[in-house]
């Protein structure tokens, strides 16, 4: 069997996300069953960087190395033309499982099982069409794996390129390889930007979430976007870093970021999924806010 390549260094994509619930424990979980406080400021990331897994740890190391300014830039040049390919939410969703779902020992699809496990979550507290909706398609854009991006363009937490990179970012230390760590302008806590001029106009580090972003943009309310766009943003809207670019609507909006996230971690140790029962009326959902097919 060939060995995976050098950007592979996860054995699926999935192995970020069960790091990231390692790093933020759910909050009502036994004490002993948790290595941080549910303060979100206390984190002690060095216990967090005791367990954290060989082939994260370079996953990470290649990601901060590489997410650079003009990296991102060469991204929104070849995606956000969203000239790809076309295809429905559906189809998008069956491709993502078929390329990432290989490795989950506990399941077949676990994207797919994430996916409704997330909406089901938030189906059960009472929320909106829109925001169910949300966690049903919020990991989409991780089919970026099918045009051959390497993990670390994928996944990973993101954070802002062009100012300087943030103490509360994962792994932060690992930036010193990054070649924007050379360049004095964008070290400052500014960087190219102004204070508060608003996320929108501030280039994050390229991933599923920019990219599924772009993608759905013209079709959802402004929350879903936000929720989209930055859920993997854990620096803000864990650590609270990064307020110094934001506006308010970032503030009003991360709020319901904030409240997406326990659904994105923490609804995977529910019930597994009924698909066959439950597929039928999440379709019904999509054709609500969707064509039949979107341009990636
Ligand atoms: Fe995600
Ligand atoms: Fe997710």
């Amino acid at each position: 069997m060939a060995l995976p390549p050098n950007d592979m260094p996860m054995d699926s994509l999935e192995e970020w996300d069960e790091d990231v619930r390692r790093r933020y424990p759910e909050p009502d979980m036994p004490a002993d069953a948790q290595f941080a406080d549910s303060q979100a400021e206390s984190h002690d990331f060095r216990n967090y960087e005791e367990g954290t897994r060989d082939g994260v740890r370079e996953f990470y190391r290649q990601n901060h190395r590489y997410q650079t300014l003009d990296f991102v830039r060469k991204m929104h040049n070849k995606y956000l033309p969203l000239q790809q390919r076309k295809m429905g939410i559906w189809e998008a969703m069956k491709q993502l499982s078929e390329i990432i779902d290989v490795s989950d020992p506990d399941t077949e699809m676990p994207q797919i099982e994430h996916a409704i496990q997330s909406a089901e979550g938030i189906r059960k507290d009472g929320h909106p069409d829109w925001f169910i909706l949300t966690g049903l398609i919020h990991d989409l854009g991780k089919v970026l794996c099918l045009f051959g991006e390497p993990q670390w363009a994928v996944v990973g937490d993101t954070f802002p390129v062009g100012c300087a990179f943030s103490e509360k970012i994962v792994l932060s230390e690992l930036f010193a390889e990054n070649d924007d760590m050379r360049v004095p302008g964008y070290q400052t806590p500014c960087g190219i930007y102004e204070e508060g001029l608003g996320l929108d106009h501030v280039l994050m580090s390229w991933g599923h979430d920019e990219y599924l972003y772009q993608v759905v943009k013209d079709y959802l309310p402004l929350e879903a976007l936000y929720i989209i766009r930055y859920h993997s943003f854990y620096a803000a809207h864990r650590e609270r870093a990064y307020g110094h670019l934001m506006d308010d609507r970032d503030d009003k909006m991360f709020r319901w970021v904030r409240k997406f996230n326990r659904y994105d971690l923490y609804t995977k140790a529910d019930e597994r999924p009924h698909l066959d029962r439950l597929l039928p009326q999440y379709e019904r959902l999509v054709a609500q806010f969707f064509p039949e097919e979107l341009q990636w």
